[in-house]
């Protein structure tokens, strides 16, 4: 069996590291063209900018919200009319992911600038495309991995902390998949079996997040950048990147998508989404109760969904749910690399499970008992 390991060029992380841009893109080429979303454009760029200048003739381009095929074009176009010899995203997974699209239509290197730690986008391949009224249309795999990241946690810290916390569900997931995927030989996102080097990652990312995951929230929330948000940032942004791409999915994303059949998720980010689906895979896999205990807990200590009415479903029907649950083992969904028995009545029964067992643990901690139930 043959396993392939994806990496970005170069990974750049640290207060202050949006000042390392245009040394970076002087690196690639002479001609750069940026594009960026609202905030970074008027906030971000222009003490840099410079700098970026410096690097050689630059053109900015907004970025039009949502990353469906016409943007892509549109971007694309404007890039050739300027003869760009490198591309920047700068902005949320959309942006990044349209700069990743161009360069790879246009064949240049490209440089991802991400301003918020929701998700594991920056170090990805991956290209999420959406209709022009959102509705995820497809994910296309790139011919390459982004050129260099650069992430500046001074950035993160002063975005909202939600963002870190909707990164966290997400990088708590990447164990999870990656471990699901070497028992039952899943697939990688090469279509290959996931490296002992993505394991790791994949573990270490778990483990950052459990172990630093509370301090990094509270640092963020006081808008400063400390040793936890800086180990917290790395594990969202590069090794979920790294775990998810290279170590494969599981559950987890695919009852992420499930969800998204019920419109009154549609106002969370989608690590919320996929953390949900982490809680609900502990009942398909059915590890260690202390494991259940311990993500449950680290959940509830983030802030991150652990019940159906935390992800605005409070009146979910059974039929709501059985039709997430059909979303969810659609075929081709990574929940079929989980090592058991799928079927859409064995994730209704998860996700149920799932949500008794929040709601289980808010009671408990509401009448003043310990929330885990289980002994160490
Ligand atoms: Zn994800």
């Amino acid at each position: 069996m043959i396993s392939t390991t994806l990496f970005p060029g170069r990974y750049i992380q640290g207060q202050g590291a949006l000042s390392r841009l245009g040394g970076e893109l002087a690196r690639l080429g002479s001609r750069h063209f940026l594009i960026c979303s609202p905030h970074p454009l008027t906030h971000l760029l222009p003490p840099v900018l410079s700098e970026v200048e410096r690097a050689g003739a630059v053109r900015t381009e907004r970025f039009g919200r949502e990353c469906t095929d016409g943007e892509i074009e549109r971007l694309l176009a404007l890039a050739r009319e300027f003869g760009a010899r490198t591309v920047t995203g700068m902005g949320g997974g959309k942006t990044l992911d349209a700069a990743k699209a161009v360069a790879a239509r246009a064949g240049l290197p490209v440089a991802v600038v991400p301003t918020i730690a929701s998700t594991d986008a920056p170090c990805s391949s991956v290209c999420v495309v959406y209709s022009p009224d959102g509705v995820f249309l497809r994910a296309d795999v790139l011919p390459r991995n982004p050129d260099v990241v650069i992430v500046d946690t001074e950035v993160m810290a002063r975005a909202p902390a939600r963002f870190l916390v909707a990164g966290m569900g997400d990088a708590l997931a990447t164990w999870f998949e990656a471990d699901s995927c070497r028992t039952s030989r899943g697939r990688n996102i090469a279509g290959d079996a996931g490296s002992m080097t993505a394991l790791a990652l994949a573990r270490l990312c778990y483990e950052t997040v459990r172990d630093w995951g509370v301090s990094a929230r509270t640092a963020c929330e006081a808008g400063v950048v400390t040793p936890a948000l800086e180990r917290v940032v790395e594990a969202n942004t590069l090794l979920s990147g790294l775990g998810f791409e290279s170590g494969g999915l599981g559950a987890a994303h695919s009852i992420h998508n499930g969800l998204t059949a019920l419109p009154a998720v549609q106002g969370l980010f989608h690590g919320e989404k996929v953390a949900f689906g982490v809680l609900a895979s502990l009942f398909l896999t059915d590890p260690p109760l202390a494991v259940v205990d311990e993500v449950y807990a680290l959940c509830a200590s983030l802030g991150l969904p652990t019940t159906c009415a935390d992800l605005g479903l409070a009146g979910v029907t059974d039929e709501e749910l059985l039709r997430v649950a059909e979303k969810s083992c659609t075929p081709g969904e990574s929940i079929h690399n989980e090592p058991v028995e799928i079927s859409p009545p064995r994730v209704f029964a998860a996700l149920k499970a799932a949500d008794a067992e929040g709601r289980r643990r808010v009671r408990a901690s509401a009448g003043g008992e310990p929330a885990g139930s289980f002994p160490r």
